[in-house]
Order: C-alpha cells, then sequence, then structure tokens
C-alpha cells in the first residue's frame, strides 16, 4: 500500500491527450482529492479520441465523431485546462518548468508524462517517399481513406502493408473494405501470421480466411527496399527474394517506440521506456509516466488493458489515497476484423511441462488449444468460437486448479464452471483444497 505523501492540492499537468492521459482525467475528476488545478497538453489538434476505433474508422465501419471521448467543453464544464496542438519540448525539473514548441511555459508541481509511442520504421531505403504511412492516429486513417477512395495509381491502386500483427492485418483488412477494387498485400516477415500470439493451426485458419477475402499474404517476407515511382512517389516494394509487388500507398505496421525523448532530454531514467515504480513514479518524485511511454519492470505496452491499471493506481495516488502498487499481468489478445474471431493469451509455445489441450473443427473452422501446468491454465488460443475466452483468461488470472473439470474444459464455459461447481460442492474437493 502506498499513500502519497503532498497535498493533493498542486498544479497537475498532464503532457499527452492520447488514451491513458485522458483516462487518467476521468479517474481524476470523481475524486474528492483531485489537485486543485489540472492542465492537460496534447500535441494532436483533436481532444482525445477511442484510437483503438481507428481500425473499424478505416474499414468504414464508424464514422469519425463516434471516436472522441470528451470534447473540449467537457474539460472546461470539470475545470480543467485544455491546450491542444501543442507539443512540449522541454522539462526544466530544477524550477519544475515546461515549455512547449508555442513558446509556452508553465509551472508544475506534479507532471504526469503519457506521451504514448510512436510507430517503428525499418532501416530500408525509400521509406520517406511519399505515398508511405503509419496507421497511429486521426490524421493518418483520414490520410489513408483518402487514398482508398482516390488511388495515386487509378484502377483500384495497390497497397502494402508492412507487418502480420494486430495492427497490419487490420489496416491491410481496413484497407481493403474500403478500397474498391484494390489489391491489397501484406509483408510478414515471420513464418506465419500474429505469431507472437497464435500457434502454426489458429495463424493457417487465420491466413485461409483473410486470402479467401482476396488479401494477398506474404510470409517470410524480408523487406529490402521501396522503390520511387515516375511520379516520384512510392511505386513498389521489393523483396529480399527478388519479388516485386507494385505499391503505391505503403503502410508501415511493425511494431512501436515508446516516446521518450523528452523524458531524456529531462535526464529522467530512461531504458525503452520511461522507468516508473510501482507508483508510476519516475526517477523524480514530481514526475510520473503511464500508457506507452513508460516502462515497468523491464515491460513496456502496447494495449489498454494494463493501461487502464495504472491510471487507477496513479489517479488514486495523485488524488493522496491510499493505493496497492501497480502489478503486472497478463493481458488477452483480440483481432477487430469483422467475421473473424480470435482470442489468445499466455505462451505461444509449450514447454515439456506443459499438458496440451487441443480442439479442431475444420469444417466450422474453430479451434481451442489450451496450455495447462499442474493443473491450472497458462495459456489459450481460440479461433472461431471465442465466447469463452473471457472465462478461460479469468481462470488463468485467478490460478484455479482446473483438474476437476478437465474433461469439459475444451467444450467451454458453461459446461466446465458446472463441474468445477459440482467438484466445490463435494466433500473432498480438490479446487477448494487448493484455493
Ligand atoms: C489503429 C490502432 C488500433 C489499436 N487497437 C487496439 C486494440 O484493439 N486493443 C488495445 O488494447 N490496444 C489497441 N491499440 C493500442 C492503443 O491504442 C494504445 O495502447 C493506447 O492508445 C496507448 O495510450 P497512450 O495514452 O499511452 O498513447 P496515445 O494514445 O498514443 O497517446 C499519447 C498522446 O500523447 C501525445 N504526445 C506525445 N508527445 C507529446 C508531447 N511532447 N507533447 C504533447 N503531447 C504529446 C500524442 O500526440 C498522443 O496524442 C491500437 C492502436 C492503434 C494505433
Amino acid at each position: 500500500m502506498h499513500q502519497a505523501t503532498y497535498p493533493p492540492t498542486e498544479h497537475l499537468v498532464i503532457v499527452g491527450n492520447g488514451m491513458a492521459g485522458h483516462r487518467l482525467v476521468e479517474a481524476l475528476v470523481g475524486k474528492p482529492g483531485r489537485p486543485s488545478r489540472i492542465t492537460v497538453i496534447g500535441e494532436e489538434p483533436d481532444p482525445a479520441y477511442n484510437r483503438i476505433l481507428l481500425s473499424p474508422l478505416l474499414a468504414g465501419e464508424m464514422e469519425r465523431d463516434a471516436l472522441t471521448l470528451r470534447d473540449a467543453n467537457w474539460y472546461a464544464d470539470q475545470g480543467i485546462e485544455l491546450i491542444l496542438g501543442e507539443r512540449v519540448s522541454d522539462i526544466d525539473r530544477q524550477v519544475q518548468r515546461l515549455t512547449t514548441d508555442a513558446g509556452r511555459t508553465l509551472a508544475y508541481d506534479r507532471l504526469v508524462l503519457a506521451t504514448g509511442s510512436s510507430p517503428a520504421r525499418p532501416p530500408v531505403p525509400g521509406l520517406e517517399l511519399p505515398g508511405v504511412h503509419v496507421f497511429r492516429d486521426l490524421d493518418d486513417a483520414e490520410a489513408l481513406i483518402h487514398y482508398s477512395q482516390n488511388p495515386a495509381g487509378g484502377r483500384g491502386g495497390s497497397a502494402v502493408v508492412i507487418g502480420g500483427g494486430l495492427l497490419g492485418l487490420e489496416a491491410a483488412e481496413g484497407l481493403r473494405k474500403r478500397g474498391q477494387g484494390m489489391r491489397v498485400s501484406l509483408l510478414q516477415r515471420d513464418d506465419r501470421l500474429m505469431n507472437r500470439q497464435l500457434d502454426a493451426t489458429a495463424a493457417g485458419l487465420l491466413e485461409s480466411e483473410l486470402r479467401e477475402r482476396g488479401l494477398d499474404i506474404h510470409t517470410h517476407a524480408q523487406l529490402e527496399r521501396l522503390e520511387a515511382g515516375a511520379d516520384g512517389r512510392v511505386g513498389a516494394v521489393h523483396l529480399a527474394d527478388g519479388t516485386r509487388l507494385a505499391a503505391d500507398c505503403v503502410v508501415v505496421a511493425i511494431g512501436i517506440v515508446p516516446n521518450v525523448a523528452l523524458a531524456r532530454r529531462a535526464d529522467l531514467d530512461v531504458n525503452r521506456g520511461i522507468v516508473v515504480d510501482e507508483t508510476l513514479t519516475s526517477a523524480d518524485p514530481a514526475i510520473h509516466a503511464l500508457g506507452e511511454c513508460c516502462e515497468f519492470q523491464g515491460t513496456t505496452y502496447g494495449l489498454v488493458e494494463p493501461i487502464w491499471r495504472q491510471v487507477e493506481v496513479l489517479a488514486a495516488h495523485l488524488a493522496g489515497e491510499t493505493v496497492d502498487g501497480y502489478v503486472e499481468q497478463p493481458s488477452a489478445t483480440k483481432l477487430k476484423v469483422s467475421g473473424v474471431s480470435l482470442y489468445a493469451f499466455g505462451p505461444i509455445d509449450p514447454d515439456p511441462e506443459h499438458e496440451v489441450l487441443a480442439y479442431h473443427d475444420p469444417e466450422q473452422g474453430d479451434y481451442r488449444r489450451l496450455l495447462l501446468r499442474n493443473g491450472r491454465l497458462e495459456g489459450a488460443v481460440l479461433y472461431g468460437d471465442t465466447a469463452s475466452g473471457p472465462w478461460y483468461f479469468e481462470q488463468a488470472l485467478a490460478g484455479v486448479d482446473l483438474g476437476p473439470c478437465r474433461a469439459a474444459l475444451l467444450l467451454g464455459a458453461t459446461d466446465a464452471q458446472a463441474l468445477l461447481d459440482e467438484s466445490n460442492e463435494s466433500p473432498h474437493c480438490p479446487a477448494k483444497e487448493a484455493a
């Protein structure tokens, strides 16, 4: 338990009006001990929006307005100063003052860095060419939507997405759905799609489904260079095996890099991310960091689930409440491609002590694989019917001994839970004894 040791009536400045920064504000406004003055500075021109929904926006499944989390009026109503379209360029820790690229200076008592991350870029020639995009913010999504409606190459155009992880897949499917007759290729360096979340069977099912929809998928793809077209824009992508793919639009989605330049300039402790302790406090007790820009016990972040838990801890801490420290926990993965259902968590490759339970119905495109250690679930890969995914995840987090329901485990949550309940009611219940 950590008790904040400073008065909550201070000026709190939050750098970044993204998912983490905004959620922190939402958590603070309801707290009696909230800092008396809160200022939020965001580089993007729009007030906080749901970044996760950029994928359905690109795919044409959502409207732009539906992404907004809160507008500027809401901030004003909460008595919070919101400064948008300005980038914090420097922090002077000695005098606790920051400067923005617009020349504004602002004193703080407490500072929260919620600067997120930026798309990683592979070191290949041609990446600077016009027509090469990333997929991180509203401007990126709007540029891709514009391209899909006005392809530079005409006749539907041809796009190449580099990266076969969650983001690359969502970008490729979004472009395919938006672009009428556009040829969309997806390059994956590994031997299978989503290799960090899926085993070979599930990745194979996903690949077949996406191929059937018309995506052109290349695994083992080693990117060599991008070629300029006659108009000086990107015209093609070359792979190390000699393949040349025509491309008048390229989307780079190979991963993310935490935005730490500001923290580094301020001489905070930075590895890959800004190093924080379990109260999300950096090496400077007046400065906190959370979200994709921070690093806790060697871990950096790319999904919102752990970030929401960080927000709870930091909000309580900033409001002077007693709170348990942040604890690392596994996260589950879902893919936001309509018509494709997958759910995965935990390790992908079984080790010799794992018991592997698997079920595959190729006709239905249904696949479930569970990894258990001493009766406890450590990992799951579900493709097709994923309804029981959250139940499996709960059992894994709680470390429940699933021995009593082993026979029904692959049938899903309802059957397995019924067996567990039955065994809990019996006088010699292994699950009870373990708990
Ligand atoms: C297309 C897409 C789909 C995604 N889908 C999922 C999903 O399905 N599930 C999931 O869990 N996660 C998903 N994510 C990841 C999720 O969006 C991020 O984990 C989350 O946004 C991280 O929040 P954050 O606040 O740390 O960073 P961000 O949301 O990126 O916010 C950081 C903000 O800080 C601003 N900033 C940076 N530097 C400065 C500065 N110096 N001064 C002022 N402002 C600054 C940035 O402009 C940005 O607005 C997706 C991401 C993308 C791009």
